[in-house]
């Protein structure tokens, strides 16, 4: 099975639904072959620009293109998009293989190639033998990758995966991301995977998109995303953080609100109002230190956490690798970060 991977452009997408604006400006460009993931809380309109996409809702304006041709005004089943949603959505009353085949029969594919290709995306999904079962005698996770073998089984040129893992439980969930992966990379497919759930992110995309509120908040790479967040919502919604507002009194120091100083690599000038990051783990050595007294330590296996009330007024999140004992509540303790590690934005 080989892909016929395109690019994806859409361009000034907007979409209102009476005074909400499920997109309010949506550009994006997605590379041949790329994982791209949404990622964004509910009601950012992640689903709206995916049936955007797939031509299930119509923009108000903006432009959908693919591999440089504009495909605005096609129907959803000219597109050649494969999709995977969240609810299963199989026919309960076909067998895996009919349900597999039936993208095919709608294009009229022979009937010889159509139980060539099926045996072939069963396969691929590693469900190789159960053709003859039906979607209710398969658990969530084999539905899904019935749903996934349905939605490549006619090389679409793009797949569009809705929070397909949504209804899974952890475990499964992850070793479903991993074989996502695999597949999609074995593939080469392009496509867009949307999850509210940034680890979920963090492990399979090439790149994402941060979504807020209709818009796209920052695309870059998942390090840049979790180094180098943009603005206080993309750090504050990718991963734990501590987040400061503050002002510039000299190059390398920021003057946090409450007047502590802090020694931080920025390109602001003098008066310039910042925002400070500061991730949990990154504490340790450094000549920012704080003073403070724990307020409550939970232990998580491989770290602990830990969030203090520092002298100077500021409340720390750290995290700490695991050893010893689990510092109790009133302790007192000395944490520094390094300039190196704060992030300015
Ligand atoms: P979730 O993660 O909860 O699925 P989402 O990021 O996918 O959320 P959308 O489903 O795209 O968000 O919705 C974006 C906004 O548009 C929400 O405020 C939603 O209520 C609104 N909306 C979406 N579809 C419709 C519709 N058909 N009619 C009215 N409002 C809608």
């Amino acid at each position: 099975m080989q892909a016929r991977s395109a690019d994806l452009k859409v361009q000034g997408l907007e979409k209102r639904f009476g005074e909400v604006a499920a997109l309010d400006g949506v550009s994006l460009d997605i590379m041949s072959g790329e994982l791209l993931t949404i990622l964004g809380p509910s009601g950012s309109g992640k689903t709206t620009l995916l049936k955007v996409v797939a031509g299930f809702e119509k923009a108000d304006a903006g432009t959908v293109r693919i591999d440089g041709i504009d495909i605005t005004a096609l129907p959803p089943a000219r597109r050649d998009i494969g999709m995977v949603f969240q609810n299963y959505a199989l026919f309960p009353h076909l067998t895996v293989r009919a349900n597999v085949a039936f993208p095919l029969e709608m294009r009229n594919v022979a009937r010889a190639e159509i139980e060539t290709r099926v045996t072939e995306a069963l396969q691929l999904v590693e469900l190789g033998g159960y053709d003859k079962r039906l979607p209710k005698q398969l658990s969530g996770g084999q539905q899904q990758r019935v749903a996934l073998a349905r939605a490549i089984v006619f090389n679409p040129r793009l797949l569009l995966l809705d929070e397909p893992f949504g209804a899974l439980d952890r475990k499964l969930r992850e070793t479903m991301q991993l074989e996502v992966r695999r597949l999609q990379r074995r593939l080469g497919l392009t496509t867009i995977f949307i999850t509210h759930d940034q680890e979920e992110a963090l492990v399979l995309s090439d790149r994402i998109a941060v979504m807020n509120q209709g818009r796209i908040q920052q695309v870059a790479t998942t390090t840049e995303i979790y180094e180098r967040p943009a603005n206080r919502f993309v750090a504050d919604f990718v991963g734990e953080s501590n987040i400061f507002h503050g002002t510039v009194t000299e190059p390398g120091v920021i003057s946090l609100e409450g007047g502590r100083r802090l020694l931080a690599r920025h390109s602001g000038k003098t008066g310039q109002r910042m925002g400070v990051l500061m991730r949990p783990e990154r504490f340790g050595r450094g000549t920012n230190v704080f003073a403070g007294e724990v307020k409550e330590a939970v232990y998580l296996g491989v770290s602990f956490k830990l969030r203090i009330a520092c002298d100077d007024g500021l409340e720390l999140i750290v995290r700490q690798p695991a050893r010893g004992e689990l510092p109790a509540a009133g302790t007192r303790v000395n944490v520094s970060i390094d300039p190196e590690d704060i992030h300015v934005f």
